[in-house]
């Protein structure tokens, strides 16, 4: 008789393994240095054999109706199944776009096309100052809004000790949690947090692209608090070094995790920082510390709010372009119309895309969901229910069909 701990010992040394052939795989390891494959790399064909075995044998488990053990094997078996898509997907076997999101992070997300977004983008053609293209308009009426590189530290310095100051108010995290910040160039991204266990964190900011105050909070809190530093120190505790669960030591960017870990850390931004305390914080601390002009933060804050409901453009062009429906071109024309980034930025989101694929859907609908499971189980009015319920949900992590389900 096979144990859970033995399918989660498996399933962390199969996800080693696989990391071997993808440099951006395991995201995250802090179990035991020994468990770390010792010999050459794996041939896929046999590593996807002992990701098939691990899954049969994860089947076979029995069922439970309730409980931890149920709660465990639920959540091991939709990551052994997204381990074996990944490994197909290294031996060049692509899913389409929507069995992909399912595969790998265990959701089929809604569909949005253009005309839902014509009429978001009519919105803001009213409120974005000025006349003519919109791309452009827009483009020139945020260059006002960049935090200038210099002043950057500061203003994201004063941003992450709020966010966490706002964090531990709510959320017990071990006391010698820690985190640097670091510049970097060249990525895909805008920003990542690496955590190395221990409760720490490197934040690594991308300065490719001009970062806008308004990414300011917003990457404060979703790289740092309540976001993927206080997620990975939360499972750390409470599931690896408390429980033993194993299965928790390694994070597997492309797997179900994902959509929590994407979805928790955007949908925590407004838990740590409901609107009118936000603006408050952007007029009073933010603005000046950046140099700009505070009275400047309402119509810009206006256009955000509408902007934000653009996020869903890039699971459309994905699909779309994954699915080999459109060419780069026409990929680069679509982000630019519908969701607004120029050239330059449309073909930094292309690149992303490329790389990690329906990952994409993590972000918005990661975010919907977990708002939506914690709305169906709390009054999220009342902020130490919401934080209360946010805390237990990185604590305890669902996929999103456990999320559905519940
Ligand atoms: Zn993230």
């Amino acid at each position: 008789m096979k144990t859970i701990d033995q399918i989660a010992e498996r399933y962390v040394k199969l996800s080693l393994k696989i990391g071997q052939h993808s440099e951006h795989y395991v995201d995250a390891y802090y179990g035991p240095q020994h468990w770390r494959p010792q010999a050459e790399t794996t041939a896929l064909p046999q590593l996807k054999n002992e990701a098939l075995m691990l899954l049969a044998n994860a089947r076979q488990f029995g069922t439970f109706s309730c409980g931890e053990k149920h709660h465990r094997m639920t959540f091991l078996r939709a990551h052994i199944k997204a381990s074996v898509t990944y490994i197909n997907q290294l031996q060049g076997n692509y899913l389409d776009f929507n069995s992909e999101c399912k595969a790998l992070y265990d959701v089929q997300p809604p569909k949005f096309d253009e005309s839902h977004f014509d009429e978001v983008l009519a919105t803001l053609d009213e409120l974005v100052p000025g006349t003519g293209d919109l791309n452009q308009r827009l483009d020139t009426y945020r260059q006002e809004f960049k935090v200038s590189k210099d002043k950057l530290d500061t203003v994201f310095g004063a941003a992450i000790n709020e966010a966490r100051a706002r964090t531990l108010a709510f959320i017990d995290i071990p006391e010698d949690e820690n985190f640097n910040v670091e510049l970097v160039n060249n990525q895909v991204w805008s920003a990542y947090n690496w955590y190395k266990g221990n409760s720490y964190s490197l934040i690594q900011l991308n300065t490719d692209h001009p970062i806008f105050i308004d990414r300011v909070i917003d990457l404060a809190a979703h790289e740092g608090y309540p976001g993927h530093h206080v997620f990975n120190a939360l499972i750390e505790k409470h599931l690896v070094n408390d429980k033993g669960w194993m299965e928790y030591a390694v994070y597997n960017l492309f797997s179900p995790l994902s959509l929590l870990a994407e979805g928790s850390a955007n949908y925590g931004i407004e838990v740590a920082f409901p609107w009118h305390e936000r603006m408050e914080f952007e007029r009073e601390t933010l603005f000046p510390l950046a140099g700009i002009p505070s009275h400047k933060a309402e119509l810009y804050y206006q256009i955000q709010l509408v902007l934000h409901q653009l996020s869903y453009v890039d699971n459309m062009v994905a699909q779309r372009y994954l699915d080999g429906e459109i060419d780069k071109t026409q990929a680069v024309v679509l982000l630019m119309k519908y969701a607004l980034s120029t050239e330059q930025r449309s073909h930094q989101r292309l690149r992303f895309i490329e790389q990690n694929r329906a990952y994409v859907i993590t972000y918005n609908y990661g975010q919907d969901l977990v708002k939506e499971f914690l709305s169906s189980k709390i009054d999220n009015k009342n902020p130490a229910e919401l934080w209360r319920g946010f805390s237990e949900l990185l604590s305890r992590p669902r996929t999103g069909s456990m999320m559905q389900a519940a």
